[in-house]
């Protein structure tokens, strides 16, 4: 079995810094962010940081199958209104393109939100236009939906939401999802106990598929279950508790993919993916 376990590490300095946090924290994959996740305009990537890029990644023995980018959290693929959806497609091409740059193949992110304005489907529709329009602008980068909370009006909540999204894919090699454990129980998907985590991936199983599966993020939860409410928690501090991550850790469908850890307290990362690598059962 392998697993391949780390952390969304800062690129605070220059993308070439992620590879270099994710080292010191023992990491054997990792997330960032190819630019400042709260603004709209990125200078472009220096072919210098480009370079210490693919330096300090070689540097910590990560490849790059294991990197797993998200895009910022203004972007809203969904968007009601034309202009600003268009703003946010402009702007998710310019993390693809980045991506592509980078080398790296997947950008993960969340499907979006219809603001109360738009009905959930036509929202839906709206995503998977923006999504068909970045896969023609693009060749190699793998869009990777991540499954929320459903807070507010963001949608992917369901499984089926991201089985939509699939299937009006006009192609579906390119296009996966991420798992995010702290979502998933907050939205209502058990994963404590080994009957409710067995019920859960079927569900997911049958829904979307585990072919399709290209990253996790280990989070647990410090909103209730069913909550609908994003707070993640460091491991075995929140309403997940640690049975679940065992689980994860020895579920020979979740394999050579990014595992990465959004917890709250990034002085204990190289704890959680100690103690994440301490539950593998040989
Ligand atoms: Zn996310
Ligand atoms: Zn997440």
């Amino acid at each position: 079995m392998a697993k391949f376990v780390g952390a969304h590490v800062s690129a605070a300095g220059g993308v070439h810094n992620a590879p270099k946090n994710a080292k010191n924290i023992n990491a054997k994959a990792f997330a960032l962010f190819t630019k400042n996740q709260r603004q709209w305009q990125a200078k472009p990537l220096k072919a210098e940081h480009i370079q210490r890029f693919n330096e300090e990644l070689q540097k910590a023995g990560i490849d790059r199958k294991h990197i797993l980018p998200h895009d910022s959290y203004l972007i809203n693929l969904g968007h009601p209104e034309e202009a600003k959806r268009q703003k946010s497609l402009d702007a998710f091409l310019d993390e693809v393109e980045r991506c592509e740059l980078l080398g790296l193949d997947k950008l993960n992110f969340h499907p979006g939100s219809h603001l109360r304005q738009i009905s959930e489907e036509e929202c839906l529709e709206l995503i998977a236009k923006s999504m068909n329009e970045a896969l023609r602008q693009s060749d190699n980068v793998t869009l990777v939906i991540e499954n929320t909370a459903g807070q507010g009006s963001n949608l992917g909540y369901r499984f089926e939401h991201l089985r939509f999204l699939i299937d009006r894919s006009i192609d579906k090699s390119r296009v996966g999802v991420c798992l995010d454990t702290a979502h998933m129980f907050a939205a209502g998907y058990d994963i404590r106990t080994p009957e409710a985590y067995k019920k859960t991936m079927e569900a997911f199983d049958k829904a979307i598929g585990f072919d399709y599966l290209k990253g996790m993020h280990i989070n647990d939860s410090k909103a209730a279950f069913g909550s609908r409410v994003d707070r993640h928690h460091s491991l075995g501090h929140g309403h997940i508790g640690l049975e679940a991550f065992k689980l994860i850790m020895n579920d020979d469908r979740i394999e050579d993919i990014p595992l990465i850890l959004e917890t709250i307290d990034e002085s204990i990362w190289a704890q959680e993916i100690a103690l994440l690598y301490s539950f593998v059962e040989r």
